[in-house]
């Protein structure tokens, strides 16, 4: 059973951009490692695919 409180960190699909918190899609959020992932899947346009949470980006400075 879902807690009523609960939210997944995913709210909308990166896609179409609507809710996937309704019942007919799916969320399923798990961890690798220090990785928090969610599994989502859309029902409206199909999309699937995971979602992981960054804490920290690194990445090089272009030339002006
Ligand atoms: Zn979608």
């Amino acid at each position: 059973m879902i807690r009523p409180d609960y939210h997944s960190a995913v709210r909308f699909c990166p896609c179409c951009g609507h809710s996937v918190e309704q019942k007919e899609s799916i969320v399923i959020e798990y961890w690798q490692g220090e990785h928090n992932v969610c599994f989502t899947w859309c029902h409206v346009c199909g999309w699937r695919g995971e979602i992981t949470e960054i804490k920290r980006v690194t990445t090089t400075e272009i030339p002006e």
